[in-house]
């Protein structure tokens, strides 16, 4: 999936989970080759693999990064079985509270899904969850990271303790991630943080799309309302709730309540949670994360040390002896405290149920507010459903008002609306299209359903920074600037090669190879297998072998201009090639090396070999070749300008070698009187000088000959 090269424009995203539907929240984003993925929950109404993101749409052990914004199931419910039981090698980060929180609720998670029934086979256990631990990199909020050229930071996102929003950015593209947010603040949670930089794709949560949250006010009055007249009435009152988040917000105000009303001082409130304690200390230390109203009070007294709210930590704790208020986990009712507690109450009309949080599809507390007769208990039985039902939201997901005013004060050119049911979705994607269309500020809203892949066009621009010594002077018009082009990530610079060690960590280096060969046979026969292979081998050093010191060598001969050197130690029978690697000078040592092998293997006596006598004079060999292409009228002279041929019929004099700059000459007309011809000639007789002092030497000593 995806585009592999990672030169792409285009910038892909996808919900695994919670496209269009609430709950396992999982997001595939792809760009320019990298890979993030966004959260990774399981479906709370469903069960076992089913309850799974679609992750085997995707190649897992390609995605680089995982960042989980916080510790609600929906959300990292399947973090355990992805670390543990998948091909992910990549990276996985969220905040301390989230992480912390993470263990304790997820342990709780598996301790309850184990009774569950037997169709239910686990998707991991303690020790996978106790494992992943040490794969969770944490990250404090405006903490900026990098992995794989994938810069991010997390903002405050409210909702939820340690709750985080992702501002991610590749190549220069933004996108913000809030997960659930929340732009309120209650008794003890910050509102979400606006950041101050607008991303270009902005993913955020419609859980209730175009609804308006009552007034906290109204709602908490309302709240209240209803646990009085239920516990007054003689009934007992079920808040089914999370372990963490409402439930300490409702604890807050019931105690404050209580506090209030003696009247109602008899009547016990319970928090029932395997993790009461547990989530108290949590509480307790990430205090930092809170509001400032809760920063304030604990410097009095611990706001989370209640007055009128006991824990319970087991059904047998309780004792089921008149009106009562019970705030018991899980929240949607599915298994634990609360449906137990719920299976016993609920035939009576004096109890009350009170729904405080959002409800997924699936679950039963989604059900019972359509006010259905009966409900199906764990054990199948029917049971009549007849106590009263209420629903009062304290879950601290945005609504209309909150989420439009956060997308207005973004402004990103693309909305991708995630975590909502279909049709809630959908009226708030035609809501801020309209709602932006009026307000003239141009928007693409997209709600991609799962697995559906949305395909985003940017128009990455490279550019590159001309940085050090080359940067010291604007260039003029057109003017080409080369350097050297450093790509770090997404960043280029173009600098000159001397200033790599300072703005880069790159250093430069060269490399000189030596390559050592037997070689026996005689220097003139080496000299000439070398010279076949460019016309140039050159010696340059020769020592008499009785005045050579050992060690050094007796023939020094350079071929490819010097760029290849062979010293040649006639004492030892051996010939070291050496040069500078390059791949070009790598390929002129590998063919000096074919050579002296050649020479090696095919030793042909030296007498055989052409030598300096079998070679003309130059000066013989050019008058020869000129007589021989225009005629015996023409003789070769030497002037200083160089040599010229002169016709003696016509007088004409042409430059065969050297420098047609030169004084002009006395008597004559201009050599250059016929180019094509001086040309042509000058072209041969350089030929000409190639071949005969390759092969010919001075000086009285022949310095092929070795010495024995
Ligand atoms: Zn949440
Ligand atoms: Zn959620």
């Amino acid at each position: 999936m995806g585009d592999g090269n990672g030169n792409s424009d285009s910038l892909s995203f996808t919900p695994l989970g919670s496209g269009q539907e609430v709950g396992r929240s999982c997001h595939l984003l792809e760009y320019k080759g990298k890979r993030v993925m966004l959260d990774c929950g399981v479906h709370p109404g469903l069960h076992g693999v089913d309850a799974l993101p679609f992750v085997d749409f995707v190649e897992i052990e390609n995605i680089d990064l995982l960042l989980i914004t916080h510790f609600h199931l929906d959300h990292c419910g399947a973090l355990p079985w992805l670390l543990q039981k998948t091909a992910f090698r990549g990276k996985c980060f969220m905040t301390h509270a989230t992480k912390a929180i993470y263990r304790m609720l997820l342990g709780d998670y598996v301790r309850i899904s184990k009774y569950g029934g037997a169709d239910r086979h686990q998707l991991y256990t303690e020790d996978d969850l106790e494992k992943s631990m040490a794969k969770i990199e944490t990250i404090d909020f405006k903490e900026q990271k990098e992995v794989n050229g994938i810069k991010f930071w997390p903002y405050v996102a409210g909702h939820v303790l340690g709750a985080c929003q992702f501002m991610i950015e590749i190549a220069g593209v933004r996108v913000l991630y809030t997960g659930d947010f929340s732009c309120l603040e209650d008794r003890h949670l910050c509102a979400a943080e606006i950041p101050p930089i607008t991303p270009q794709v902005l993913i955020t949560e419609s859980t209730y799309g175009t609804q308006t949250h009552e007034d906290r006010s109204v709602r908490e009055k309302r709240f209240t309302q209803m646990v009085h007249d239920i516990v007054t009435r003689g009934g007992r009152c079920l808040i089914p709730a999370f372990a963490i988040g409402p439930a300490q917000e409702l604890m807050l105000i019931l105690d404050e309540y209580w506090e209030s009303h003696q009247e109602l001082h008899d009547i016990p409130v319970y928090y029932a949670s395997s993790l009461a304690k547990k989530c108290m200390s949590v509480y307790q230390t990430f205090v930092n994360g809170m509001n400032a109203r809760i920063q304030k009070q604990i410097a009095v007294k611990n706001p989370f040390i209640f007055k009128h709210v006991s824990t319970l930590r087991g059904m047998d704790q309780f004792e089921d002896a008149g009106p009562c208020v019970v705030l018991a986990t899980p929240g949607m009712l599915q298994s634990g405290f609360s449906r137990e507690l719920f299976e016993n109450w609920c035939s009576d009309t004096k109890n009350g149920c009170i729904i405080a949080g959002y409800c997924v599809e699936g679950t039963l507390a989604k059900h019972i507010l359509s006010e259905p007769e009966e409900i199906v208990s764990l054990s199948g039985e029917r049971l009549p459903m007849k106590m009263q039902v209420g629903y009062v939201s304290f879950s601290a997901h945005t609504d209309y008002h909150q989420t439009s005013n956060f997308v207005k004060a973004l402004k990103p050119p693309h909305l991708v609306l995630v975590h909502g049911e279909l049709h809630e979705m959908s009226r708030l994607k035609s809501s801020i299209e309209r709602q932006f269309q009026d307000d003239n500020i141009p928007i693409e809203v997209h709600n991609p359903r799962n697995t559906e892949r949305l395909e985003l066009q940017f128009r990455g621009e490279k550019t590159a920074k001309v940085v050090g010594s080359l940067a010291k002077r604007m260039p003029e018009n057109n003017e080409l600037i080369s350097g050297v082009l450093v790509k770090n990530n997404f960043s280029y610079s173009i600098m000159d090669p001397r200033d790599l060690g300072g703005y880069t960590s790159l250093r430069i280096s060269s490399l000189n190879q030596k390559l050592s060969l037997h070689y026996s046979g005689s220097v003139r026969l080496l000299m000439f297998n070398l010279g076949q292979l460019n016309d140039d081998a050159q010696l340059v050093h020769h020592a008499k072998l009785k005045d050579s010191k050992r060690g050094n060598p007796t023939h020094v001969i350079h071929v490819f201009s010097g760029k290849v050197i062979v010293n040649f130690y006639g004492n030892d029978s051996v010939a070291v090639v050496q040069w500078q690697s390059n791949p070009v000078n790598d390929m002129y040592a590998d063919s000096a090396v074919a050579a002296i092998m050649h020479a090696e293997s095919n030793p042909v006596p030296d007498k055989y070999l052409p030598t300096s006598s079998s070679f003309p004079k130059f000066d013989t060999a050019i008058e020869g070749m000129i007589k021989h292409i225009c005629g015996d009228d023409v003789s070769v002279v030497a002037t200083e300008r160089g040599l010229i041929a002169q016709f003696e019929e016509d007088g004409r004099r042409l430059l065969v070698e050297g420098n047609s700059d030169g004084p002009l000459m006395m008597g004559g007309d201009d050599p250059m009187d016929d180019p094509t011809t001086s040309h042509l000639l000058q072209n041969l007789t350089e030929k000409m000088r190639q071949i005969v002092t390759t092969n010919t030497e001075d000086g009285e000593n022949d310095p092929l000959e070795m010495e024995y």
